[in-house]
């Protein structure tokens, strides 16, 4: 039997979906890349649409729809607090929506499914660093609640369409990543200091910037998920952590940035949005150990190669998704 499969994404025109594509294609698979675009732009996927094996479908994942697929990776959703918030109903519809059409078309095809789950799950943990048994400081009344909620029940759905129909399922918890093809005005920090930092203008810090976060670079997280999706050891599910355990403030990141940036932008304070974590990183025993997996890039050279992509690129052929960046 051949080992090349029929994938889809969803979300499969954004960040992290782009470029996992990209590699899914070169492991010589096919591939089914599905959005609605509502966060990602064509021209992410533009490249890849020459290429016989790769098919690019605009859907919204909470309409169900009908496909033949071996594999499914879920990455559909609004990931940047200012989008996830701008229509937060929707955002809730989306996880739980999508999560029920993706799974029910996982369990009639007999595919195996990977959800992208978040550190989100977490909320302002109490708990530092945060292994996958932490169960989380969520507040369900919060501006983040839709984003957070909607992904703890879409992980619910995973267990129990496990559990109950015997659908094979991964879930990952990523960790803030970054890297070429962020959207530049996504609202996230390394996309908005580094926007910033390149236009000239000030750098906004949320708070007094010691909250922290700890960086992946999206090579490694790509690297993580194909890993988890791909490993056969038995009732292996997860959830598994998928990030990079160095933690930084945001002040630290935002001097970095000034630092490798030549810019005549200054550090300005904003108020701390409702609930923004104090602190954040991740626990990544458990993937060292069943994924022998751990990151390789620093924040440093990740930041570089986001750096030259920023420079790469013309800002003003992106549009903001949401008025909120
Ligand atoms: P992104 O916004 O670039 O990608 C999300 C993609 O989903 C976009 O292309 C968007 O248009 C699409 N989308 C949104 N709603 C949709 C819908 N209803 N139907 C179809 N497509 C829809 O963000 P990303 O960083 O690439 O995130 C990808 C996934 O990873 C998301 O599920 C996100 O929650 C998860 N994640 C990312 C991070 C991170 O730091 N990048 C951290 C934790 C979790
Ligand atoms: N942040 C900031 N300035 C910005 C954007 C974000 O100081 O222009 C802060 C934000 O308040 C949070 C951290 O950076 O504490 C990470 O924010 P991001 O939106 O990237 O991700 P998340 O909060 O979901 O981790």
């Amino acid at each position: 039997m051949s080992s090349l499969k029929r994938i889809l994404v969803t979300g499969g025109a954004g960040f992290l979906g782009s470029h996992l594509c990209e590699r899914l294609l070169d492991m010589g698979h096919d591939v089914i890349c599905l959005d609605n675009f509502f966060t990602s732009q064509k021209s992410n996927v533009l490249h890849l649409l020459d290429n016989p094996n790769f098919e690019l479908i605009r859907h919204d994942v909470t309409v169900p729809i009908f496909l033949e697929v071996d594999e499914i990776f879920n990455l559909a959703c609004p990931a940047a607090p200012g989008h996830y918030q701008f229509n937060p109903i929707k955002t809730m519809k989306t996880s739980v929506m999508g999560a029920i059409n993706m799974l029910g078309m996982a369990k009639r095809c007999r595919a195996r499914i990977l959800q992208a789950s978040t550190s989100e799950i977490y909320g302002d943990p109490e708990i530092h660093p945060q292994p996958e048994t932490y169960r989380g400081c969520v507040n369900t009344l919060g501006i983040r609640a839709c984003y957070d909620e909607g992904k703890r029940a879409a992980e619910t759905l995973f267990m129990d369409y496990h559990r109950h129909n015997g659908v094979d399922i991964r879930i990952i918890r990523i960790f803030n990543t970054y890297g070429p093809r962020m959207h530049p005005y996504d609202g996230r920090v390394i996309s908005n200091f580094i926007r910033q930092a390149l236009l000239g203008e000030d750098i906004t810090i949320f708070g007094d910037g010691s909250q922290t976060r700890s960086f992946c670079y999206r090579d490694d997280l790509v690297e993580g998920m194909i890993r988890m999706m791909n490993s056969e050891e038995k009732g292996l599910t997860g959830p598994i952590n998928i990030g990079n355990p160095h933690e930084f403030t945001i002040r630290q990141l935002a001097e970095l940035i000034l630092e490798m940036i030549d810019t005549k932008s200054k550090l300005v304070y904003r108020p701390l949005p409702m609930d923004d974590p104090t602190q954040r990183r991740p626990d990544i025993t458990l993937a060292r150990k069943h994924l022998n997996w751990k990151p390789t890039i620093e924040l440093r050279e990740g930041l570089q190669k986001t750096i030259d992509w920023f420079r790469s690129i013309k800002i003003s052929d992106y549009r903001p998704p949401t008025p909120r960046y």
